[in-house]
């Protein structure tokens, strides 16, 4: 049988699992809405430095990430995050204060009161809650309001850019929660986990890296890679099922104002989770309503670029602000200390808008330039002028893993495996973060791989 795979949409996951398939020599189609691949990764000239739009920072944190990079031979492009910039800040009554990276440095740290240290001694002992808690809860319940206010909240703005209590502990930080019912304690099942994986080897370094021009470099290679399979500018508007297995999906998208037709054995959606659930409508109208409940917090980025000899990059990786500072901005990434090597001036990326303050994101360039202004000022007193600033926008940045959630990612595994030639794939999926995004994209173009290899 003569299999054609059908990919609908050219954000990372779509490109990953493009790029595996046609490795495997399968003929693959990938139809891109918009104008360039890439989705939420980009890069961006201002003021004569290229900026990252979308991740600033990645993790090699997995393998799927480590064999992409060195599939792609762009390992020997790599550059490290810069030793200067390991610590992170947290505001505290308007003030950066270095979150602590250990337990020596918990004990002595400014960010948390004598009350809220003693607080965490008592984690071992509380009982496992049963039900399905928000974040918040979780976090609250295991170690105290501090512990939730100057940790966890900044590091879930950093992170999904939302508030604990809209996020499900058990879709979000399920290691946590495994190491709660597994151990009966957070802290405790992570020591004795820690012990257990002493002098493992892992097959990727756990490095945060970039190249010299930014992630994007990732996907340019992969949108090259794929080269004629690639088509952009071409929105998918209809989805169904055919009911015969060699053209089991059909599609009509549009592309220069005309509407076309295609036909594959399989279909693999890595649209957003929105798009996904108007796609999907004409094959099962309660899975689209299923995947309209996922939510997605908007958020804006300024990059921001200043003279080096009257701002200095601060030491440090970057600024997160807790919700209770009632600031304007979410964060500051220090961006000429992480790679000094890709910057000629001082440059900073900050971050405004998430589930916390959404209408902020929705402002005008030139409101949002003057806000993070506002904001560097008020956090880390930067007052001088930049020599430029640019904006990016994402109305639907950062999926958000709300309660339930994990019944609805069964909901879609069960169409998979029910339908078998129909797969979703996207940041939705199984993690946010970019390694996590490229390992389920992995896995669905293996789990074609293999279909194909039985058929
Ligand atoms: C501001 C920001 C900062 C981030 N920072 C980090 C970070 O520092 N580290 C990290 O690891 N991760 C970070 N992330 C997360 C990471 O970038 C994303 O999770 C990842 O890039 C998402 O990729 P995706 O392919 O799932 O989705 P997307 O990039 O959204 O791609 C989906 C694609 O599908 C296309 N599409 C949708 N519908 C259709 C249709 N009907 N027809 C055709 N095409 C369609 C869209 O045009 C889009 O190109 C960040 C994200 C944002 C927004």
């Amino acid at each position: 049988m003569n299999h054609q795979v059908i990919i609908i949409g050219g954000g990372l996951a779509g490109l990953v699992c493009a790029f595996y398939l046609k490795r495997a020599n399968v003929d693959v189609k990938l139809f891109e809405a918009s104008a360039n691949t890439g989705g939420k990764i980009a890069s961006q000239q201002v003021g004569g430095e290229r900026f990252d739009v979308g991740p600033n920072t990645v993790l090699e944190s997995n393998e799927s990430i480590a064999r992409l990079i060195d599939d792609l031979h762009l390992r020997e492009r790599m550059i490290f995050a810069d030793a200067a910039s390991n610590a992170r800040f947290v505001l505290k009554h308007g003030a950066p204060v270095v979150m602590p990276a250990s337990p020596q440095t918990f004990l002595t740290t400014p960010l948390f009161s004598g009350l809220a240290k003693l607080r965490l001694l008592r984690e071992p002992f509380i009982g496992i809650s049963a039900r399905e808690e928000t974040l918040a809860e979780f976090c609250e319940r295991r170690f105290g309001r501090e512990v939730l206010d100057y940790a966890l909240d900044p590091f879930l703005i950093g992170t999904y850019a939302a508030r604990a209590g809209d996020l499900s502990a058990d879709a979000c930080l399920k290691l946590l929660r495994e190491l709660e019912q597994a151990h009966g304690s957070v802290i405790k099942g992570f020591f004795k986990r820690a012990k257990e994986n002493r002098g493992v080897k892992k097959n990727y370094s756990g490095k945060m890296f970039s190249f010299e021009h930014g992630f994007s470099e990732v996907m340019t290679s992969l949108r090259n890679e794929l080269g004629q399979a690639v088509l952009t500018e071409a929105q998918v508007n209809t989805l169904e099922a055919t009911g015969q297995p060699a053209n089991g999906v059909r599609v009509r998208y549009t592309h220069q104002g005309d509407t076309f037709e295609a036909s594959a054995s399989t279909v693999v959606i890595a649209a957003q989770a929105d798009s996904a659930a108007y796609l999907i409508e004409g094959v099962d109208v309660k899975l689209a309503a299923t995947l309209r409940q996922i939510k997605s917090s908007p958020v804006a980025q300024v990059f921001l670029v200043y003279d080096r000899n009257e701002v200095a990059s601060p030491q440090g990786f970057g600024l997160l602000v807790p919700s209770k500072e009632q600031q304007e901005i979410l964060g500051v990434v220090f961006n000429s200390r992480i790679f000094p090597a890709r910057y000629q001036q001082t440059v900073f990326t900050v971050f405004i808008g998430g589930s916390r303050q959404p209408e902020l994101a929705r402002q005008t360039d030139d409101d949002l330039k003057s806000l993070a202004g506002r904001g560097l000022a008020a956090t880390l007193g930067i007052t001088a002028q930049p020599i430029d600033a640019a904006v990016a926008k994402w109305p639907d940045a950062i999926p958000q893993y709300g309660l339930g959630y994990n019944h609805i990612l069964q909901t879609v595994s069960d169409f998979e495996s029910h339908t078998k030639n129909i797969f979703f794939t996207g940041n939705w999926r199984s993690g946010i973060s970019v390694p996590d995004t490229i390992a389920h994209a992995h896995t669905v173009a293996e789990k074609i791989l293999n279909a194909l290899i039985n058929d």
